[in-house]
């Protein structure tokens, strides 16, 4: 009944969403802020009539007000459904095994090597440096390469590596094989690969709507890079599902982007309040990592990670723990509003 590649699935793990008790959920990484209040208006005012026809598969539109928000033309921006959606488009279009193996950081985004097992792509975990930080020179010392993948910031650690480090970076590596930057996190503090897209043809940089735009909920992300990329990108997703984005979701992605003075000032809170729990949990005597995301990656000398989780999410707070070798002592906190993160600090105070 099964086929031999269904059998052999390790599937990605989502992060929990609870259903039945009320958590203050800081383990997913969504935005504790509701999205642009233009949204709410055009959900009043939306004509349920739009929704007859199929969505326009070219995405003309957001395409069009993408670019227009990072200086770049509409032909280098491909859309999909979540930038899990356009992560795994890509790593079918770019990476295989032919050029030998796709490298990424020992601990990252969890998803690259499932997407790698998906489409039969080798890979190369390369070690993190002592600090936790993303070791550049591994990426170049590793030989022959079917490509390059790290979010920065650096998900579970919250590390960013700065631009320059990135474009002296670009230019060491070989030209012929695709670098992808996941910048699902950079509006929390880091600088965008984007400026660099005209240089170097073989950079993709990958974005999503569901972290600091605040809308997780309807399913977008984009990536923007050279136009011969970005057909590559339609090709994949003309032989899998044309119409990968809705139609509803589209105008919502359009209209939220141009609403930039209301996404600065969400934005600014959060960085605000990861600064906060960062200086608190430090004068607790926990170790956390330098964060420029919407989470911190931190630990308490003397307890385990998954006893931190535990005796949080008894007392209502929702963190997220990784059962991986290296890291198991840590737990990831998203950043919540002001009061969460109060109320977070607080409860740790008490129980540890
Ligand atoms: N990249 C990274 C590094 C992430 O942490 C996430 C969120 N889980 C994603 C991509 C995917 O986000 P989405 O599909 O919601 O755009």
């Amino acid at each position: 009944m099964f086929s031999e590649r269904m059998k052999n699935l390790s599937p990605y793990v989502p992060g929990e969403q609870p259903r039945n008790r009320k958590f203050v959920k800081l383990n997913t990484n969504e935005n504790p802020y509701p999205p642009s209040p233009d949204v709410q208006e055009l959900l009043k005012g939306f004509d349920a009539g739009k929704l007859r026809l199929y969505p326009d598969p070219l995405f003309t539109d957001l395409r069009q007000v993408i670019a227009d928000r990072y200086h770049i033309d509409p032909k280098q921006v491909f859309v999909g459904n979540g930038s899990d959606e356009v992560l795994a488009f890509a790593f079918y279009a770019f990476f295989d095994s032919i050029n030998g193996d796709l490298l990424f950081p020992e601990h990252t985004y969890s998803f690259y090597p499932v997407y790698c097992d998906f489409h039969g792509i080798n890979y190369k975990k390369l070690p993190l440096k002592g600090d936790f930080s993303i070791d550049l020179s591994g990426f170049l010392a590793s030989g022959k390469t079917s490509g390059v993948i790290f979010p920065n910031p650096n998900a579970p650690t919250g590390m960013l590596i700065e631009l320059a480090a990135i474009e002296e970076l670009m230019e060491k590596l070989p030209k012929d094989r695709v670098v992808l930057i996941d910048e699902a996190y950079i509006d929390f503090g880091g600088e965008s690969a984007v400026s660099l897209i005209g240089r170097f043809k073989n950079l993709l940089v990958v974005k999503t709507y569901s972290k600091s735009l605040s809308l997780a909920g309807i399913r977008i992300g984009f990536a923007m890079g050279d136009e011969k990329l970005i057909d590559a990108l339609f090709a994949v997703k003309d032989s899998f599902n044309s119409y990968p984005a809705d139609v509803l979701s589209l105008a919502i992605a359009e209209i939220a982007m141009k609403d930039v003075a209301y996404y600065d000032g969400i934005t600014e809170r959060i960085i605000k309040s990861r600064e906060t729990l960062t200086r608190e949990l430090a004068a607790l005597g926990w170790e956390v990592l330098p964060s420029k995301a919407n989470f911190v990656f931190a630990r308490k000398e003397g307890l385990d990670g998954r006893e931190i989780y535990d005796r949080l999410r008894e007392e209502g707070f929702l963190v997220r723990h990784f059962n991986t070798d290296g890291i198991r002592d840590f737990v990831r906190i998203t950043i919540g509003t002001e009061e969460m993160t109060e109320g977070l600090t607080r409860k740790i105070k008490e129980i540890f």
